[in-house]
This record gives C-alpha cells, structure tokens and sequence, in this order.
C-alpha cells in the first residue's frame, strides 16, 4: 500500500521523484534494492519500519507502488508479477461467484481467457460488447449480475477508443464499477481515475517498464475501501512483483514521459507513410484525422501513443510476408518496448481468441513504434513492402 501525496508537481517530476527519496544513512540517491524475504523484529510484533515478511511489504515494491499511485492519480497501488496476475487478483477481490462482467469486444486476449475460461468455471459470467454502443452495453450490463466493466482503451489491436467519461457513468448508474486496462496508453497520455474510472489496471511489462526486460502488472485506485480489498488479495494470495522486477520497473517508469513523448511522434510517421501505401487496406491510430476515434483520443490523451495497425490488401499473405520481411521491427509478442517490435495478433498475441467473438482480421500486422529513429523504420517497411 502507498498514499500519494505529490499530485500537485508535474508528471516527469512525479515520475522521478515520487516513493524515490535517497537513502537517510548513506545518502544513496537510487534507493537500495531491497532483497530481504524477512525482517528482525525488535521484540515480538515490533516492527522498526512496518515490515515483517516480503509477501506482505518490500520496500523497493512499496517504492514503485507509490510512484504508480502518483502518476494515475490515485491514493494506493498494487505491483504484482505480471498483468494477468494483477488481473487475477483483481476480479478475485472485487466479484463473487455469480457475479458478472462486461468487458469490450476487442479486449486483450489474455484478458478475456482469463474471464472466460479460467474464472467462467469459478462462476464469473462475462458479455462482450461494442465498448462505442452504449445502448448495448447498459443493456448488458442491466440483463447480468454485473459487478465490473472492463475497457481497453485504445483497444488491442484494433486501436478503438472509448468514452471512458460516458461509460464510467453508464457503469455507476447500474451499481457497476469501471476498470481501465491502461495499458496501451500508459499514465503519461491518459489518467483514467481522473475521468470518472474507479479502477485501473496496467501490463508493466509494456509502456511502464519500457525496455522489454521486466514482466509486471499493477492495479491503482483512489478509494480506500477497494484498496483494503486489493491490498488483502495481493497480502493472501501473493502473486507479487519480486524486489528486481519492481527496481526495473521503477527504473523504467521514470522515464515514461521522455519515451512516450517520442513513440508517439514516431509511431505519427509511420501511419502516415502506411496510409499513403497501395498495399494497405487501412490503418489504425487514433492521431489520424479519419480514425474514428480521433476527437474523442484527442479530448481524453494528451498524445496518441506508439501503437499502429495495419491491415493489407493482399489479406493474409501480404501481412505475413511483411512480418517476416523487417530488419529493425522484430517480430516478436509484446509491446511498448523501446525497441520497436512487429506481432501478426492472429496467430500471435491474440491466439487465443481465434474463432471467438473476439478474432481479429487476419490481413492485420499491429506494430509497436520504438524510439529508434523515424527514417530508419520507415526504410525498413519500404524493404519489407518491396517483397510484396
Ligand atoms: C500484455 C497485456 C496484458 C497482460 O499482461 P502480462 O504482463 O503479459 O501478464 C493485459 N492487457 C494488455 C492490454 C496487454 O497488452
């Protein structure tokens, strides 16, 4: 747990600073990576600083939790050892058996195999809607037990964006709560609790860790009630982020605005220089004037991130050659990297939708946008295109 008492400095100077004080004895400016499991106690139950056990508090956890809570804006966060624990721990806090949720039809496939097949047998039930077609999702939402909305916003691949004020309220007037997968946008373009969302929810291995060494998830709140709740699922339950991945993550994390800032302006190029290819059918991201999420990621991010679809022409085979043509783009799982990185989601990332609701285009590559320089990734698409 972590109380946040920062949110009046800016978010670089919160995302270097906060939960990062230097050492009292030494001085050390880094804070020490603490890897002690236990901690001596100065006679029985008295603790010198509150710890007792690593499954409970760590102090290098505990210092990227408070740099998480203040960069969402939130009073408490949670760091676990990856995304789809983070998830788990979430829904086990927060839904009972016979509880419901409704979660967005292009939402991450991990995330939707974790709901429906893991935690569908434990007795969650689960609708999948158009995240943009409020009518059906208050329906779904009324029709079920439901106890949680679940939005990614931009979405995973497809790159939709939803109206995480409007769904937030369509959720409080049925008695639901609004969990955000922040994921794609990271805290530095778009603050979820601020706009109305009672939960949010991160992948750490992406934007927020940054380099691609370091596998974490999170969950931030501003409401001491679900934080308790969270708190006593991460304490029983105990899938935690271990004292090296939160340091990498921590190191990662201050540096979020910095790369975000060029992801973004890389990743503007590249849909720019796709759009205006023949071989491409359509291109996904929200910084273009003719996404149809554009005002609405405009009005609600501060920029539009270094995620860009694509889809071919030439339907599948063209998106597999290409895939398999670039030098710099690798083609690997995962995202927000500083490297940028090249995944077919068919077969990839989102497997393990195939043939569900939620399958995605398969003429489709989705490519994370790294900080490299602008015109040596656009050169390696031009290669890559030459092959079609
Ligand atoms: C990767 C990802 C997850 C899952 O996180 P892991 O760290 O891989 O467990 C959840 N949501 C989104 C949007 C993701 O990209």
């Amino acid at each position: 747990m972590s109380e946040n008492t920062q949110n009046t400095q800016g978010f670089n100077t919160r995302a270097v600073h906060a939960g990062q004080g230097f050492e009292p004895r030494t001085g050390a400016v880094v804070p020490p990576l603490h890897f002690s499991s236990t901690y001596a106690q100065d006679g029985i139950g008295n603790l010198r600083a509150g710890y007792e056990y690593g499954r409970g508090g760590n102090p290098t956890r505990d210092a990227l939790q408070e740099q998480l809570a203040a960069l969402e804006n939130g009073t408490h966060a949670y760091s676990f050892s990856s995304g789809l624990a983070a998830e788990d721990s979430l829904i086990r806090a927060l839904t009972a058996p016979g509880d419901h949720i409704v979660l967005g039809n292009d939402a991450y496939g991990g995330t939707y195999r974790l709901i429906s097949r893991v935690l569908g047998s434990w007795g969650i039930g689960n609708t999948a809607v158009d995240m943009e077609d409020h009518t059906a999702l208050a329906e779904a939402i009324k029709a079920n037990n439901t106890r949680l909305v679940w939005v990614e916003t931009p979405s995973n691949p497809m790159m939709r964006v939803t109206d995480i004020r409007a769904v937030a309220q369509i959720a409080h007037e049925a008695g639901a709560l609004l969990v955000v997968d922040n994921t794609f946008a990271s805290p530095y373009l778009q603050q979820p609790l601020d706009l109305g969302a009672d939960v949010v929810v991160h992948s750490t291995t992406k934007y927020i860790g940054g380099h691609s060494d370091v596998v974490g998830g999170a969950i931030i709140v501003k409401d001491a009630e679900l934080a308790e709740k969270i708190g006593f699922i991460q304490f029983a339950v105990g899938a935690v982020s271990g004292p090296m991945d939160a340091f990498l993550t921590t190191r990662g994390l201050k540096t979020l605005g910095v790369r975000m800032k060029a992801h973004s302006a890389n990743a503007m190029e590249v849909a720019r220089w796709l759009q205006a290819r023949p071989e491409v059918e359509a291109v996904h991201y929200p910084g273009l004037e003719d996404h149809p999420g554009h005002e609405l990621a405009k009005a609600q991010m501060r920029d539009f991130g270094g995620m860009v679809s694509v889809q071919f022409t030439g339907g599948e085979a063209a998106a597999r050659t290409v895939a398999e043509a670039t030098r710099i783009f690798t083609l690997a799982e995962s995202l927000g990297g500083i490297e940028s990185l090249m995944n077919y989601p068919s077969e990839m990332t989102h497997a393990s939708v195939k043939g569900t609701e939620l399958a995605v285009p398969v003429n489709l590559l989705r490519l994370s946008v790294g900080i490299e320089d602008p015109e040596d990734l656009i050169a390696d698409l031009e290669q890559a295109f030459a092959k079609l």
